[in-house]
């Protein structure tokens, strides 16, 4: 494969970045990879998503009748790595973008793509995903929400749990079981939801770092219409994978860039540490802990140019993904532990002290890492996919 850029890619390139200098935010903190939740910050978003929607930067690679832009998914890779290089911030509805927009876009009908892919490019609509229920975290299909059809509505009830921004979201990819009798993976419907709906709650649930990012959510009777299923009724299973493999390819090459930022400042962190005297490990344990994150960090992206290559040859995402989540999700808890080493006594500080290192970010850091190791499927979860798929091994379960 041939990693250059051509002619043609390089001039994109150069004029996206241009753009993203002049156009960035500069006020809102740079946190690595979580989502921003305070009001401010969320209007902040929604702003910039807005603008890079007009600039023409946003659903670059998706058909222009649903407001894409009729590009390629290489000029949609080179803009999201240029986003990354140059630090902006990803836009809120991060959600709709890389997971419901995409899976719209494979099993919604057309009415369903003219409705909703738009307004997930403008932010208009900010979308969460409903799949995870107290019960049903790794093993998703034994959800038990349930839909029953009532005339042209299905009847939801049940509860979600673990609903990242569902507190901001108006509309939720809803996993519902619309037959019981059925063997659990035949039995399951996707439903588009309307958060505003009556009989719909939503609560926060607080996490270590503080903050309010995810919630738990509560249908009691509420009405959703027919023509909100996606894809066949029972067949949810197969849509909901879709979303899944989506949700994993999205890791590719703009999240090896931010990996390269963080490596960086990781290296200015240790050199300052080190140059000062703050720092009080041993030099060459330092060196040798730099050295192996910048091979995981090139590892990275060797993996993603891989799985790239194969989207570009016209496949969708698959299994592969999971060598990329579980690498980045452990390498990112590593990188972050080892900042805080690197401090010294300074780590134990809050965000409050005047002597905290680089406003607490590796703190929070640290705090917000311990969920990627869950989120999107848990560490043990991707080992198991990574086995059986990848590698052809016995089903260990
Ligand atoms: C920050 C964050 C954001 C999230 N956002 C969302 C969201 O927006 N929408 C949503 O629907 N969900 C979301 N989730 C939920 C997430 O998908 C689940 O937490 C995850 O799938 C694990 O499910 P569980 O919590 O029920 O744990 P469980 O499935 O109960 O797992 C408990 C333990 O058992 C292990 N285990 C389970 N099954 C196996 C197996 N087959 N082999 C080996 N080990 C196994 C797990 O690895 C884990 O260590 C989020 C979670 C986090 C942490």
């Amino acid at each position: 494969m041939d990693l250059s850029d051509t002619p043609e890619q390089a001039e994109f390139r150069a004029r996206a970045r241009a753009w993203l200098e002049r156009n960035k935010p500069t006020d809102i903190a740079d946190r690595g990879f979580a989502l921003a939740i305070d009001d401010a910050t969320v209007r902040r978003l929604k702003d910039w998503q807005r603008k890079l929607y007009d600039a023409g930067y946003l659903g670059i690679s998706w058909p222009v009748e649903y407001g894409g832009q009729g590009k390629t998914i290489v000029e949609s890779a080179i803009f999201n790595e240029e986003v990354a290089r140059v630090r902006a911030p990803a836009p809120l509805n991060e959600l709709g973008l890389s997971m419901g927009a995409p899976t719209i876009l494979e099993h919604g009908t057309e009415e369903q793509k003219r409705r909703y892919i738009r307004k997930i490019l403008t932010c208009e609509e900010i979308w969460c995903q409903g799949f995870s229920e107290p019960q049903s975290g790794s093993d998703l299909a034994a959800l038990q929400t349930r839909a029953v059809l009532d005339g042209d509505h299905f009847i939801v009830n049940g509860q979600k749990v673990w609903t990242s921004i569902g507190h901001l979201a108006d509309w939720c990819m809803l996993l519902v079981r619309t037959d019981p009798s059925a063997p659990k993976h035949r039995g399951i419907s996707y439903l588009l939801v309307d958060m505003h709906s009556p009989g719909v709650t939503v609560q926060p649930l607080r996490q270590m770092t503080g903050e309010a990012e995810f919630n738990q959510m509560f249908f009691e009777e509420v009405r959703v219409p027919r023509e909100n299923l996606l894809g066949p009724l029972n067949g949810g299973w197969g849509v909901a994978l879709t979303t899944l493999m989506n949700e994993r390819a999205t890791l590719s090459l703009a999240l090896v860039m931010r990996f390269q930022n963080v490596f960086q400042d990781l290296a200015a962190l240790a050199r300052k540490g080190l140059a000062d005297g703050s720092c009080k490990l041993d030099r060459r344990l330092v060196r040798q802990t730099l050295a192996q994150f910048y091979i995981d960090v090139e590892s990275m992206k060797y993996l993603a140019y891989r799985n790239f290559s194969r989207l570009q040859r016209g496949g969708t995402p698959g299994p592969e993904g999971s060598i990329s989540k579980l690498l980045w999700s452990e390498l990112n808890q590593r990188m972050n532990e080892f900042a805080l080493a690197l401090q010294g006594p300074h780590a134990a500080l809050n965000e409050d002290s005047p002597y905290i290192v680089d406003d607490g970010r590796w703190q929070y850091g640290l705090m917000r890492s311990r969920g990627n190791t869950i989120e999107e499927g848990t560490s043990e979860v991707q080992r198991g996919i990574i086995a059986e798929r990848l590698l052809g091994l016995p089903k260990g379960y």
